[in-house]
């Protein structure tokens, strides 16, 4: 690593681009950690116990017949051991907590983070502190606590959450994983780049549809991209198109330059709660990312969404949240709109799996109601 830049306010790393970082005879599994000489992990083991990475890029036969696009694939992130892609940062955030001897871990969360930081800090043996909008849905929160998290939520929703998080982490010393704020999420994340032009054979998708939320996702795959351009590896990076739930749109407004209306900005009302998200994180950065690749944002509705979810299950046998389909719910306004046209190579990017039944509820004892830092420290210092 040679560096940073600020692009768009998010902090961006430099490497010594050489085709050679890009090791596709290295031995060993097809893991996030293959491509470690583009990742800011210095020599030795990787010490994060859990595998990461490494997921099928699925062609889908049937859901390729019934979209009409020959060249459509999916890439299954529910496949990390979280079942989400947020398992990929909360990965390299850990490592770096571990060669940095800390022992607790904090972040933010509309839920698929704090689940994989949850599991990520037990499987490494560290703390995990959570914070969350009192709207986090039961069953993520339930497993946070089966996981043994400390997590506290927040009334005055998500936003306060990072807010808090992050006075925390600052306060007490602890690793910040908060998304957009570490610049190791985005590290991380683009990954997912690197893998599906390997398995792609070393060639770069015609367009990739993501869902977006704080913006890391989208804003990764494009750095990701542009590393293997970097590295004389490819000659271009696909359009990228972003997803929005139409309840919580305000990157789609800002694409469009439309002002939002209070029903295009309510992130409890959509069932999309992975992406609901009022105030991206790094959403001028994903506004870049997407005019520079000569793709663009589109929303969509919750039934849009639901049917998406019904489909990856019918067509692909892919078990998905509503969030983690918005890709192909975004599919269609994006073929109809002439985003892309179904001769091309399409890249859906499937960001968190189903929530299978409940187990047991939150542990009571392990969450908390706040809406200060003293309150956290109080609530931390009796237990
Ligand atoms: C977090 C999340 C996203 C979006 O990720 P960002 O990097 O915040 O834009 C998409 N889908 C699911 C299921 C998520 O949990």
């Amino acid at each position: 690593m040679t560096g940073s830049i600020d692009r768009a306010g998010c902090e961006w790393l430099q490497y010594d681009y050489d085709p050679a970082l890009v090791a596709g005879d290295r031995p060993g599994s097809f893991t996030m950690w293959r491509y470690r000489d583009l990742l800011p992990v210095p020599d030795g083991p990787v010490r994060y116990p859990l595998p990461i990475g490494g997921t099928p890029l699925l062609p889908a036969p049937a859901l390729r017949q019934a979209a009409g696009i020959p060249q459509l694939w999916i890439k299954d992130e529910t496949r990390n051991p979280s079942a989400s892609n947020k398992d990929r940062a909360t990965a390299l955030v850990i490592e770096d907590g571990l060669r940095r001897g800390l022992d607790t871990i904090t972040t933010a969360s509309t839920g698929n983070a704090a689940v994989a930081t949850s599991f990520g800090a037990a499987a490494a043996g560290l703390r995990a502190v959570i914070f969350v909008s009192t709207g986090c849905q039961p069953e993520k929160l339930a497993l946070m606590t089966e996981a043994g998290a400390r997590v506290f939520q927040v009334p005055a929703g998500y936003a306060a959450a990072v807010d808090l998080s992050r006075a925390a982490a600052r306060e007490f010393g602890w690793l910040d994983r908060n998304t957009g704020a570490n610049p190791l999420t985005i590290e991380a994340k683009k990954t997912v780049a690197f893998e599906v032009w390997e398995q792609l054979g070393r060639r770069i998708p015609d367009a990739m549809i993501v869902p977006v939320g704080d913006g890391p996702t989208l804003v990764a795959l494009d750095k990701g991209f542009a590393e293997l351009v970097s590295c004389g590896l490819a000659e271009r990076q696909p359009r990228l198109i972003g997803v929005q739930a139409e309840r919580c749109q305000p990157l789609v407004k800002a694409w469009l330059g439309a002002p939002a209306g209070p029903a295009e900005l309510d992130p409890a009302g959509t069932v999309a709660d992975g992406i609901a998200v009022l105030r991206p994180a790094i959403g001028d950065a994903v506004l870049d990312a997407v005019g520079r690749s000569g793709g663009a944002m589109v929303a969509v509705s919750d039934s849009a969404l639901l049917n998406a979810v019904a489909t990856l299950a019918g067509r692909a046998g892919v078990g998905a949240e509503p969030a983690g389909a918005a890709a192909l719910a975004g599919l269609e306004s994006a073929v109809e709109s002439g985003l892309t046209d179904r001769s091309e190579t399409v890249v859906l990017l499937v960001t968190g799996r189903e929530v299978k039944a409940a187990g047991p509820p939150a542990d009571p004892s392990r969450v908390a109601v706040v809406e200060k830092l003293d309150e956290v420290e109080q609530a931390l210092a009796v237990s």
